[in-house]
């Protein structure tokens, strides 16, 4: 019994992934409240926060029940620019705290570990040392209410270039107290971040200058992002995470900003991406993958529900409570044991759900 969290805690982030240890992490807040009509496919701003903490407390609970070992607090794109954009920087320190708390609330009460979410800015510039020093800014703010609502660790995720996602790691460094960093490169279509350094060299880097956790999410779907992750892997010592979008990308379309539907040729992204989901065997295969590569901090990032969360938690060994209702499809009228059913023309229910032929 841990007496921070007063539960069934199972160590800190270092400890859980020490010894090929692994972490299921649910990620995807922005995608599912936006399908749910709660924040703006656009700005993508976390404004339900504020506008129903309730529901987001909700989600964090459904993900852990899921299976996610992590409660990420709901605060990408809650950064100052953003807020900027929208008109409410004034709720900027609010929306963060808030989030925070509620992030908190659930971890502590479920034996899972409390993180903090940083993310690209949207407005670094590699050659500009003065929006450098802004973006630092925005990073120390949401760092230091992270640590003082008693974050587990940070994480910062989605940098197209190395140089943000140095500066989001430095900025850890020197702003989160010794909370340890995860951070984590969005895979675009190229083996290469915009500043042009492989991916899996781009990790290397993120892991000797002292973040705890390196690699890829969104961006990729399972199938292009594991050609990645295996290099990434090779490259790096220490864990190593992998959260794609669960969309079914090919070596022609790689990432789900690149995908188009399937008649008018037009992007997909984001509205139409439902077009292009994972099947529920594609996510298991990812994370057999995963298993079989050695990601540790392995989840699902935008279009992730608790449905594949908990086939990755399962695939890693793990029973969530929601494994109570994991299918079993033996039981289905149509489908099942013949034997437990009294139906006498279930052969030919099932033979014609197909077309006549
Ligand atoms: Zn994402």
């Amino acid at each position: 019994m841990c007496v921070t969290c007063v539960k069934y805690c199972r160590g800190s982030l270092l400890e859980r992934l020490a010894n090929g240890g692994s972490l299921v992490v649910a990620e995807g807040y922005v995608f599912e409240f936006e399908r749910r009509g709660y924040l703006q496919a656009g700005a993508f701003v976390p404004e339900v926060v504020i506008e129903r903490p309730d529901l987001v407390k909700i989600l964090h609970e459904e993900f852990v029940h899921a299976g996610s070992e992590v409660v990420l607090a709901f605060t990408y794109y809650g950064h100052r620019e953003k807020l900027r954009l929208i008109g409410k920087e004034d709720q900027l320190e609010t929306m963060n705290r808030r989030a925070l708390t509620i992030a908190r609330e659930v971890a502590r009460a479920t034996g899972t570990l409390f993180a903090g979410n940083i993310c690209n800015s949207t407005v670094y510039r590699r050659d500009d040392e003065e929006i450098k020093a802004k973006v630092e800014d925005m990073f120390r703010e949401q760092i230091e209410w992270a640590v003082d609502e008693g974050a587990d660790f940070i994480v910062g995720e989605t940098f197209g270039e190395l140089g943000e996602a140095m500066l989001a790691l430095e900025s850890i460094k020197k702003y989160g107290k010794g909370v340890p960093a995860v951070i984590t490169l969005a895979s675009a279509g190229r083996d290469f971040t915009f500043d042009e350094v492989p991916f899996e060299d781009a990790c290397r880097q993120l892991e000797e200058s002292g973040a705890a956790v390196v690699g890829l999410n969104c961006g990729r779907g399972p199938k292009t992002i594991l050609p990645l992750i295996k290099k990434v892997r090779a490259s790096c010592k220490g864990p190593i995470a992998c959260l794609p979008v669960p969309y079914s990308t090919n070596e022609d379309y790689p990432t789900m900003q690149s995908l188009t539907d399937k008649e008018t040729g037009k992007p997909a992204f984001p509205y139409d991406l439902p077009g292009h989901t994972c099947t529920r065997t594609e996510i298991e295969e990812f994370a057999k993958s995963c298993q079989e590569i050695g990601v540790n901090y392995v989840g699902l990032c935008c279009g992730n529900a608790s449905h594949y969360t908990r086939i990755v938690a399962e695939v890693y060994g793990r029973r969530p409570p929601a494994s109570r209702f994991s299918p079993d499809m033996s039981k289905h009228f149509m489908y099942g044991d013949k034997s437990k059913f009294n139906q006498y023309h279930t052969e030919d229910m099932v033979k014609f759900t197909k077309a006549e032929k």
